[in-house]
């Protein structure tokens, strides 16, 4: 069978960025439901037609990857907030990465990138946003899902849920 919508992938993967390896997936291939928005698009399109045993090296585009960087997802915030008894949280410096509540109740992880006199400048775009991604691998195993894996939407045993 080669990957397409449905299939259970198990993939073994590199991940450079700039040169520099972020993430691998070790000894343990990484298991997903293939076509369900698991993984960022420009990774899923490009592993399409492969089979188990094949290998593959390409580059994912920010646009298809993490997004490209958005200037509007840098925000001055108040340093007040980031106060506690009067003074500031001491997981509050530069590059700290602080996870924050935004006006609808939903987590927001963001970077922060400066402290000021009054404000705390944040970055809440991804770490990866605007970057090109270069992935290489190969497919470590390759099955059909269940009716129940498709229907809830991930995979079911080794490398996926248990319940
Ligand atoms: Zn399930």
């Amino acid at each position: 069978m080669k990957i397409g919508k449905n299939a259970v992938v198990g993939v073994n993967y590199v991940l450079d960025v700039e040169g520099q390896q972020l993430d691998a997936s070790g000894d343990s291939p990484l298991t997903y439901l293939h076509g369900h928005g698991m993984m960022i698009p420009g990774f899923e399109r490009q592993l399409e037609g492969l089979s188990e045993g094949d290998k593959y090296d390409f580059m994912v585009s920010a646009k298809e990857g993490y997004g490209e960087f958005n200037e509007s997802a840098i925000a001055e915030l108040d340093k007040q907030i980031f106060l506690i008894d009067g003074s500031m949280s001491t997981e509050v410096f530069e590059g700290a990465q602080l996870q924050l509540t935004n006006q609808e109740g939903n987590p927001m992880v963001g970077v922060v990138q400066a402290i000021g006199e009054t404000n705390v400048t944040m970055d809440f775009n991804h770490q990866l946003a605007g970057k090109e991604l270069h992935f290489s691998g190969s497919i470590a195993s390759l099955r059909e899902a269940t009716e129940e894996e498709i229907s809830h939407g991930h995979v079911h045993g080794p490398g996926g849920h248990n319940h």
